[in-house]
């Protein structure tokens, strides 16, 4: 009898590989396991059993394995069921998902392995071309090997770029196999073995009358292992009695001291627990008790809850419930809102059952939390993390929890899979036949809409803590203060009159302004209109090199307008403004505040995110001037006043959902002010106050606001009605991603008629020598999803087989939005 195994291998390719194995392997071996195994003509991979079974491949004659890696398996098979749904759903191998999922530590590689260098600042200005590919391609993927390097510069003589970014200490190499997990240990000291009986101490203490230092060592060590009963640190020891390390070390040569070593986990919860939640108020028990409720119903529950309404309290309540149920609890967020202050918040409540899975944590870290919530270890019964933790091996999950649902964070773009954590949050629920609860103050439509459905249940809160009033909101026409010649800079008269009560009251401010303004959209500066696209409801895009206006979706372009064609005006802008002119301006108008600025400069670092949100905390800023980082869930005490310095570049950025998201942004932000008894006040600038968004806003009107957003949903055949399936080509030659992108959408054309979008370029159409074309799929409400996605793999697979393609690189995006 012949044994075999189909190994899951961490490399786009489409099929499994299957192996042969021994008898004795063959009952040795789980699904699960880490095997190494050869492939190609000198690599070997990590591989993971997926099956084990008799049947000899067809078309190929399996090779044995190299080596079994682990005694019991490291990955349980709802991961793989997981990893399958993903690849199918999101267009992608297996292959690809398990390289997502698996921290690098647990991936054994044959080959020189090259890594991306922790906290090191490399500006780009100083790589080269291909220094910056391979830098930006760290950045995606944790390690890579010389043979992707070469896929990825397209060249075989790398190694001068590899060797320039180790001179720049960008990157760092390595070699041979290895295990990459190596557990922390820490230094433990005893007594050696002579001294413990007291005669032995008495004597030592004796022999050790005249060297003073050393005898108050000795005298702490006795009194800390007498206090404490456990093992003495080194560090501690040190600490407390106040001697040099030099002094233990001499100790330890005389063999007074002993010294040991334990593995401890990276991680640890050291603060105090205390047990007391908060008591809801009634309100917050009303919506508690009515998620309980709907669960009985529904396996999906959306909790509308507005701004510093307490959702985090509620979920506290519920996690409690699926705890004491003896079951593992998911809780997601958006990465940026991971901060200490929530893991604070949890861990006050539930000490070290927290559990926190970090893409800043080092690769020894997640393994231990990976090995935690895979032994059900009651270190991890609750596991904090943003989109990558759906990917976790839990065994006895009972409740997902999505905070900030409707986060485009929790999609990722590249590289594959491209999947989105919310949804495979659900999935993944699903599988346990666990509750999941969407959080949010501005739910995203789709779920909104799943909801009215009757997909999901629906509880909603519209009551802040507290019967803290929602904050007033008023905007500023800046159309007529700049006419009216009040406004300095890029502040109105009102904002700086508001700003100066805030200041002398001793009240926070945070000023809004969001980066996406840096893209070329004409405004006029007369009446602030932006041209449109005739077909698709966006604002059309200024391309300079050929003085035209695009539509990114379908393509539409006309010729650059000399004048606005609302007002007739010839001032035409198409410069957007920063964060960094905002924190200027406002440096200049005050002084003697202390200002800074929270946007992707100023938040480089494994802590720089932090540093800020403590200060602020602290009361070390007046003003925080900032982009989008700000509204993620913080909960920050004394800000009274929120200014949104431009709401048009929101609202005219080229995109299906710039309404959408404009609303969720404006009502998060404004959310930050007034969380706890003095009411909120939010400044809003504009030049369109009567823009139907805007008047949401300021009454606060999801509802309206889902209404209108829908119908034009309906009208433009966009999600959630329609589905959306982006395809990109990419290559460096140009007329070979036109002929391609053309002959693509040709193919998908006869299938899909109508549906079928592009080729369209994107706004930077040639990033680094590669040229992109974009092809839109919409697939209609009634049409098969999986049947789609089997005409454009079909498709995908004949494109690839024309010689003449084979080398443009096709990326599917699944839910591109
Ligand atoms: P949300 O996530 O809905 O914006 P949070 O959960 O952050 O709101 O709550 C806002 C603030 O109100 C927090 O500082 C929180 O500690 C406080 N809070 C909410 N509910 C209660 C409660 N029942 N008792 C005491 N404080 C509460
Ligand atoms: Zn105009
Ligand atoms: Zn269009």
């Amino acid at each position: 009898m012949s044994y075999f195994i189909d190994v899951i291998i961490p490399i786009p390719i489409s099929n499994l590989f299957t192996y042969s194995i021994t008898e004795a392997e063959a009952t040795f071996l789980i699904p699960g396991v880490r095997v190494s195994v050869p492939f190609g003509k000198s690599k070997i991979y990590t591989g993971i059993v997926y099956k084990i079974h008799e049947q000899a491949p067809l078309v190929y004659e399996a090779k044995p394995i190299e080596q079994i890696l682990d005694e019991s398996p490291i990955v349980t098979s709802r991961q793989m069921r997981l990893w399958h749904w993903i690849a199918d759903y999101y267009m992608c191998t297996v292959g690809e998902v398990m390289r997502a999922s698996l921290p690098n530590a647990f991936i054994l590689e044959s080959e020189t392995v090259i890594l991306k260098s922790q906290d090191v600042e490399i500006s780009d200005a100083d790589l080269e071309d291909d220094e910056f590919m391979l830098w930006e391609a760290l950045h995606h993927q944790s390690s890579l090997k010389i043979q992707d390097v070469m896929g990825i510069l397209d060249k075989k003589n790398v190694l001068p770029v590899i060797k320039g970014l180790l001179e720049k200490q960008a990157i760092s190499v390595q070699e041979e196999v290895f295990e990459k997990y190596t557990p922390k240990l820490v230094r433990y000291v005893k007594l050696g073995d002579e001294y413990t009986s007291e005669v032995g101490l008495h004597g030592l203490l004796e022999e050790l009358s005249r060297a003073r230092k050393q005898r108050d060592v000795v005298m702490t060590l006795f009194s800390l292992s007498a206090k404490t009963k456990k093992p003495i640190k080194v560090s501690a020891l040190t600490e407390e009695s106040g001697a040099s390390s030099a002094i233990v070390k001499a100790l330890i040569d005389k063999g007074v001291l002993t010294e040991y070593y334990f593995q401890t986990d990276r991680i640890q919860f050291e603060g105090e627990v205390s047990s007391e939640t908060k008591l809801l108020s009634e309100d917050q028990n009303q919506a508690y008790q009515e998620i309980k409720k709907t669960f009985e119903e529904k396996d999906i529950v959306l909790f509308h809850g507005v701004t510093s309404s307490g959702k985090t309290e509620i979920y506290v309540k519920l996690i409690q419930e699926v705890l004491d149920l003896g079951k593992q609890v998911l809780y997601l967020l958006p990465e940026i809102a991971l901060t200490t202050q929530l893991v604070n918040r949890l861990q006050t409540y539930f000490g070290e059952k927290v559990a926190v899975f970090h893409s800043k944590y080092s690769s020894n870290e997640r393994v231990e939390v990976w090995n935690q919530i895979l032994e059900n270890s009651p270190k991890a019964q609750i596991v904090l993390g943003a989109r990558s933790a759906v990917l976790l091996p839990f065994k006895n999950l009972g409740l997902v929890i999505v905070d900030e649902e409707h986060e485009q964070s929790f999609k990722q773009f590249d590289p594959a899979p491209r999947y989105h954590g919310r949804d495979t949050a659900v999935i993944l629920a699903h599988m346990f036949q666990a509750k999941t609860l969407l959080g949010s103050a501005t739910p995203s439509l789709e779920t909104f809409y799943n909801a009215k459905q009757g997909k999901y249940g629906l509880v909603s809160l519209f009551t802040r803590f507290n019967d803290v009033l929602m904050p007033d909101i008023e905007l500023v026409d800046i159309k007529e203060k700049h006419r009216k010649k009040r406004m300095t800079g890029h502040f109105s008269d009102r904002l700086i009159e508001e700003m100066r009560e805030t200041l002398a009251e001793g009240y926070q401010i945070i000023l809004f302004q969001n980066r996406r303004g840096y893209s070329p959209i004409i405004e006029c500066q007369t009446c602030g209109h932006s041209p449109q696209c005739p077909n698709c409801d966006v604002s059309l895009t200024y391309h300079q090199y050929r003085d035209q206006l695009r539509c990114h979706y379908c393509g539409y372009h006309t010729v650059m307008v000399k004048t606005c064609e609302a007002c007739g005006s010839v001032e035409l802008d198409t410069k957007g403004f920063g964060t960094q002119q905002v924190e200027q301006e406002a440096n200049v108008l005050f002084p003697d505040a202390k200002i800074a600025r929270m946007d992707l400069d100023t938040t480089k670092g494994k802590y720089g995110y932090e540093k800020i949100i403590n200060a602020f905390e602290q009361q070390e800023i007046d003003i925080l001037v900032g982009t989008q980082m700000l509204t993620k869930g913080l909960d920050f005490r004394n800000i009274k006043l929120v200014g949104i310095m431009n709401a048009d570049n929101m609202l005219n950025f080229p995109d299906f959902r710039a309404h959408e998201r404009s609303f969720q942004l404006m009502v998060q932000v404004s959310g930050r002010a007034g969380r706890t008894k003095e009411r909120g006040k939010v400044l809003i600038q504009t030049y369109n106050p009567y823009h139907a968004i805007l008047q949401q806003v300021s009454t606060n009107s999801y509802l309206e606001m889902f209404k209108e957003q829908m119908d034009e949903r309906h009208n433009y055949k966009y999600p959630p009605i329609y589905r959306l399936i982006k395809i990109s080509l990419k290559h460096k030659d140009y007329n070979k991603v036109n002929l391609g992108a053309e002959w693509y959408a040709k193919s998908l054309r006869m299938v899909f008629k109508s549906g079928v979008l592009g080729p369209e370029y994107p706004p930077v159409a040639r990033i680094r020598n590669q040229y992109i074309k974009h092809i839109l799929v919409k697939i209609p409400p009634k049409q098969s999803l999986s049947k789609t996605k089997e005409a454009i793999i079909k498709i995908n697979n004949s494109f690839l087989s024309v010689k003449d393609f084979r080398s443009v690189r096709v990326i599917l995006n699944v839910d591109n939005y």
